[in-house]
């Protein structure tokens, strides 16, 4: 495949930076620092250990200074509790919590509360020590990695996913999954990951991404880095067990038509023998979640209309709106039938 023209995506700077003193005390918090002083940051540091200085006049004002602050902490002893994730892996765990970008239906307004501010840990060696205490006997076991951040998205200014990868690398036993829209993988590529890792790009048709995904590099940017991670070290790449997330699958006018480029440009580009899987996760949206995301995006076009959806109960009793049945049946048939006949050695895992 030749490589096609993507424009170029300039890398995450935030306009503040804060460590509190004991995240500082620790050498993965002085080895952010160092990064952060390499590009000429302004760097703060809270002798209190408290973020404060995150909340404007308004929610907007609010999201505005918060999206734009890094803030380097020590996770709190609630991380050393893991939690599971089905169906995407075991448990979960957090380099970080927050995302520089801006999708307008962000999956983390309904999940972290205050202000969007960027917090890494930078206890993670511990963190990822801690671990082994959740290792099942017998089998592999699965960590998520993304459900609070988009690890790759902070990576230029902390390295952190890097030295995630390097430890799971040496564990037997252990799997480490994660997402991102994101696309510096040079520092991914040659890693020794021993496939015990796999890199999912989430990818959604051009149209969506375009205007609903601001501040993440564009689709074929994400296939590109997709087919670099997955292509064989002989050749240059990374060798990575590969996955898309196709999410969040929206019936968009033209939908069909949209989806089908987005699957041929991928075909196209996983010209290769790779170890692929997909997700595919329809759109959704709680009462919780579409509060904040008109507070953070007031003059959204996303579609959050809860007339046309249906209902459906977690087991906790809270509510979501998905698409009514019939067009679930309709997006359902569509994607497995596309991507059997294009990938028919890729597994799809679920539909949501
Ligand atoms: S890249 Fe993911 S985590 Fe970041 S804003 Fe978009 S949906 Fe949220």
């Amino acid at each position: 495949m030749q490589a096609r023209f993507t424009k170029a995506f300039k890398l995450w700077m935030p306009r503040r930076v804060v460590f509190t003193a004991d995240a500082l005390q620790k050498p993965y918090g002085q080895s952010i620092y160092e990064m952060v002083k390499s590009y000429n940051l302004p760097i703060e540091i809270a002798n209190n250990n408290r973020i404060t200085g995150l909340r404007g006049k308004t929610d907007r004002e609010t999201y505005q200074i918060a999206k734009s602050t890094l803030a380097i902490v020590n996770a709190p002893p609630s991380a050393f509790k893991l939690r599971p994730i089905p169906p995407s892996a075991d448990f979960q765990f957090h380099l970080a919590e927050g995302c520089p970008a801006h999708c307008q239906y962000c999956y983390l307004a309904g999940s972290l509360t205050g202000p969007p501010a960027i917090r890494v840990f930078a206890n993670l060696p511990d963190i990822l020590e801690n671990l082994k205490n959740y290792l099942i006997p017998q089998r592999t076991t699965t960590f998520e990695a993304s459900c609070y951040t988009d690890p790759l998205s902070l990576e230029h200014l902390t390295g952190g996913l890097g030295k995630t990868i390097e430890f799971f690398s040496g564990l037997s036993h252990a799997h480490l999954r994660f997402v991102t829209k994101f696309t510096s993988i040079d520092s991914l590529v040659n890693i020794n990951h021993k496939n015990n890792v796999q890199i999912r790009l989430s990818l959604n048709a051009h149209t969506i991404a375009r205007v609903l995904e601001s501040g993440t590099p564009s689709v074929l940017s994400r296939i590109n880095a997709l087919r670099q991670l997955a292509l064989p070290k002989a050749n240059g790449g990374g060798g990575y067990p590969i996955g898309v997330v196709l999410a969040p699958i929206m019936p968009i006018p033209k939908w069909k038509q949209a989806y089908l480029t987005l699957l041929q440009e991928l075909q196209i580009a996983l010209d290769f023998p790779c170890n692929l899987t997909f997700e595919l996760i329809t759109h959704r949206f709680t009462p919780g979640s579409k509060d904040i995301l008109l507070k953070w995006y007031p003059n959204t076009t996303l579609e959050m209309d809860e007339t046309i959806r249906i209902v459906k109960k977690n087991k906790f009793g809270g509510t979501k709106y998905v698409y009514p049945k019939e067009m679930m049946k309709e997006l359902k048939s569509f994607f497995e039938f596309e991507i059997k006949h294009r990938f028919p050695n890729a597994a799809i895992l679920y539909w949501t």
